[in-house]
């Protein structure tokens, strides 16, 4: 059979939701590139630290620790983090895919038949294993897994729960040829679906169109519109206080996501015109210049400490997550150099309550 690879990423790769958890499996990857876990926890948070919280950050190098305990032995990878599809079906001509990302798939070494697929999942609530067993995903991935490599007569799959342990399940043939069935139900229905046309909704920051959509851009002049409208003079906003707070909340929420594409479009232009011929980028009105930053290494803060004296204390500051990236795994180093530093109010937390 043919296989096909390729650079997009299966629906449910991306989005708010799931944020963290992309960036625990970047973070995976990493380690086994051969970076250690505070430098793969550094680049991380580079990559997808506007998207996760600081309590996750913690959390990000506890579930490290843990996928390092799961040690898989007598297996060769046969996939790892691959975005793949199979052929699901063909409708009116055009064939249809099924689009998935392994986490993990290895091929045991003394039986070459039997693979064991590991999806890794960083979700803070316990699946039981009646759910687990039931979960469409896995049950999908198990069809598309046999449909990819026909070689493989004999599949375990592992829903690893990193927060709560591992259950295994399997499906047969029978169970396989249910799942693709409704795959296929599933894709039809949508097809056939009748309000088709796109509008703007809490996925467009991570949506793989959202460069080309109207959408966004639709929205965003709609929004500047009902700012400009609400704060005329473009800074006094303070007659929103004796107004309707509902309606206020509704466009805030909304201005949140448009702001999340606006910051997005502008990142992808600016990504273009880095990688555009000289020529060209200097005929739209841009140049690329060379840039430096000033790096404090370790030796060139004792040569500022011989200078300054003591003084130099109130120059540096130290922050809970390098020391945490600095010590890595040692917990109890780091618990030693954060129990000397004090609290100081700040002002109130303003967060969104759970409903
Ligand atoms: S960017 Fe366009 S296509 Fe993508 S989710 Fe938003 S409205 Fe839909």
């Amino acid at each position: 059979m043919k296989r096909w690879t390729e650079e997009g990423q299966a629906p449910e790769s991306t989005n708010p939701n799931n944020a963290y958890g992309s960036a625990i499996h970047y973070a995976i990857a990493l380690t086994e590139e051969g970076y250690t876990d505070a430098e793969a926890i550094d680049l991380t948070v580079e990559k997808f630290g506007r998207w996760i919280g600081p309590d996750e950050m913690e959390v990000l190098a506890l579930d490290l620790e843990t996928f390092h305990e799961r040690d898989y032995v007598g297996v060769k990878t046969v996939a790892s983090e691959d975005n793949l599809k199979v052929p699901l079906f063909v409708h009116n001509g055009v064939q249809i895919y099924y689009r998935f990302t392994l986490d993990r798939l290895y091929q045991r070494i003394d039986a070459p038949a039997s693979f064991l697929h590991i999806d890794y999942k960083s979700s803070a609530h316990k699946q039981s294993d009646e759910e687990v067993h039931k979960n469409p995903q896995l049950w999908s991935y198990n069809w598309a897994i046999h449909e990819y490599w026909p070689e493989c007569e004999d599949l375990h799959q592992s829903y690893d729960q990193l927060k709560f342990g591992v259950v295994p399940t399997r499906k047969n043939a029978e169970q396989r040829a249910q799942i693709k069935k409704w795959l296929i139900t599933q894709v039809k229905a949508i097809l056939k679906a009748e309000d088709v046309n796109p509008s703007f909704n809490q996925w467009c920051p991570w949506c793989p169109l959202m460069e080309s959509c109207s959408e966004p851009k639709r929205t965003a002049e709609f929004a500047q519109t009902r700012i400009a409208e609400l704060a005329p003079d473009g800074s006094d906003v303070s007659s929103l206080a004796a107004g309707d707070m509902e309606t206020y909340l509704a466009d805030m929420y909304l201005f949140e996501t448009v702001r999340k594409c606006i910051e997005r479009y502008e990142k992808s232009v600016k990504g273009v015109l880095r990688e555009l011929p000289t020529e060209r980028r200097q005929q739209l009105g841009w140049g690329l210049f060379p840039s430096s930053r000033d790096v404090w290494s370790a030796q060139a803060l004792v040569e500022v400490y011989r200078e300054l004296g003591p003084d130099f204390f109130l120059l540096v500051k130290m922050t809970k997550t390098n020391i945490q990236r600095f010590f890595g795994k040692d917990k109890a180093a780091t618990d030693r150099v954060l129990r000397h530093s004090t609290k100081e109010d700040a002002s109130p937390r303003l967060t969104k309550l759970k409903t």
